[in-house]
């Protein structure tokens, strides 16, 4: 273990991190588990990326089959990126019909930014407070959780940043449809303030081409959206002639139980739908779904090439991934064992203090640890006790949150009812020791 530190010390910059005090050497995936170098297996509850389960033979299959016969770019024609599309499209409401396929989340985001410029010939983005939408140049300026954090530059003059709707611990509190007003209209404050920025962006004129949102939020602390929310941001959006993007990288491909996509749960149609993570179980693909209207716009004389998106291996992978959603009945399963892990999660809040609040839908949960219940005090070292002690107890977990307060959960959607039993029953052991009960009152 100290040799393989000391190498990644030298070959690896500090900035790649490691998670936990004392990290894990993972060598094996199976399903819902991790198995490190020992053969000690560890029950995974936080990849929302190895959707199906790690190594799902399915996918496996696909992706080797797949790439001892031909693995080369889009400019031949080829059925499998076109039955791919086809399956994607046809999971999607009317108008989204035309793909893009690219090779991770950040790209996804990246593409759709700059088709929401061409389109709308303006440069500006609202962003929700929180959230994170990639690593590259462009969508760092759209992620508060980076651009406000360490080593961030701060809020360019072309985002605004909308208040979080965060019922729990946000500037708006409740059970949820009576706030989402409240925090639609910050969405309308910002694109309007940005349509009436008398200064020019570099050779753009000012005003909002799109607003970015996940359908839940993920970074933001594991928050759903409260109930009509979308549906009048994207109002506010729209009246000014900007469009609405829907990063589903974290939560779609049917993670919220009730619909395949989270944007879903709020009744909304996205103008523009970016994917990642679960798309292709850990193979690295994303994809961007649009209009053809905007499609059009894009399509301005400048080639749009990606060398590895949409390769034949990455559309096996992805029509894999797919099928095995379909047969395995995983979106229904994902609403089953997530509905149960939640009530059972609820009954912990009455008997351990640090538990502030549950919420989540369906395989995406989060847990709000606090110091003081009442007060709603984020305690963000208590969140980390915990989750240390999980995996003490080989569970992983990980927080996030702006306070780090929120543990995250997200497993494969393979995890099952007796893993959520055996989830609860653990946290709330950890929960009971003198560690966590002398800091939560
Ligand atoms: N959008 C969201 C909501 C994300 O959570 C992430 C990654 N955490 C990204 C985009 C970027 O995806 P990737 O890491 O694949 O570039």
């Amino acid at each position: 273990m100290d040799e393989l530190k000391n190498l990644r010390q030298k070959h690896l910059a500090s900035s790649l991190k490691l998670s936990y005090k004392d990290p894990l050497h993972i060598v094996r995936g199976h399903k819902q588990y991790l198995f490190d170098a020992e053969g000690q297996d560890y029950l995974d509850v936080v990849n929302n990326v190895c959707h199906v389960g790690h190594c799902h033979p399915k996918v496996v299959e696909a992706a080797s089959r797949q790439m001892g016969i031909l693995n080369t770019n889009t400019r031949y024609l080829h059925e499998g990126i076109l039955e791919y599309s086809a399956r994607l499209t046809s999971l999607l409401p009317h108008p989204l019909k035309v793909c893009f396929f690219v090779c991770s989340g950040t790209e996804a985001n990246e593409l759709a930014l700059r088709m929401a410029r061409i389109h709308t010939g303006k440069v500006g983005a609202v962003v929700l407070d929180g959230a994170y939408h990639g690593n590259s140049s462009s969508v760092i300026n759209l992620s508060p959780y980076k651009f406000n954090g360490p080593g961030g530059k701060g809020l360019r003059p072309w985002v605004r940043v909308a208040s979080m709707p965060d019922c729990y611990r946000g500037q708006y509190r409740g059970t949820g449809a009576e706030v989402a007003p409240l925090y639609a209209a910050h969405v309308r404050e910002a694109i309007e303030a940005l349509e009436s920025e008398p200064t020019w962006f570099g050779d753009q004129p000012p005003g909002a081409a799109a607003f970015f949102h996940e359908s839940l939020l993920s970074c933001g602390g594991q928050i759903p959206l409260p109930e009509g929310y979308l549906e009048e941001a994207y109002e506010a959006v729209r009246a000014q002639g900007a469009i609405c993007v829907a990063d589903e990288v974290q939560v779609g491909f049917g993670r919220v139980g009730s619909h395949f996509w989270g944007f879903e749960t709020q009744g909304v149609v996205p103008d523009i739908v970016t994917m990642g993570k679960p798309i292709g179980n850990g193979h690295p693909l994303g994809a961007v779904v649009t209009t053809p209207e905007i499609a059009k716009s894009f399509s301005n004389g400048m080639e749009y090439f990606n060398t590895f998106g949409g390769n034949p291996v990455s559309c096996a992978v992805g029509l894999a991934v797919l099928d095995v959603i379909k047969d395995e009945g995983l979106q229904e399963h994902a609403l089953s064992v997530g509905n149960y892990m939640r009530d059972k999660l609820i009954s912990l809040m009455d008997k351990h203090p640090a538990v502030g609040d549950v919420r989540g839908l369906g395989l995406f949960i989060g847990i709000e640890i606090v110091s003081n219940h009442a007060g709603r005090e984020p305690h963000c070292g208590v969140a980390e006790y915990i989750v240390e002690r999980m995996k003490d107890n080989r569970i992983l977990l990980s927080t996030d949150g702006p306070d780090r307060n929120v543990i995250k959960i997200k497993p494969p959607l393979v995890f099952n009812h007796s893993d959520a039993d055996h989830v609860v029953e653990t946290m709330d052991r950890v929960l009971a020791e003198d560690y966590v009960t002398r800091i939560c009152k």
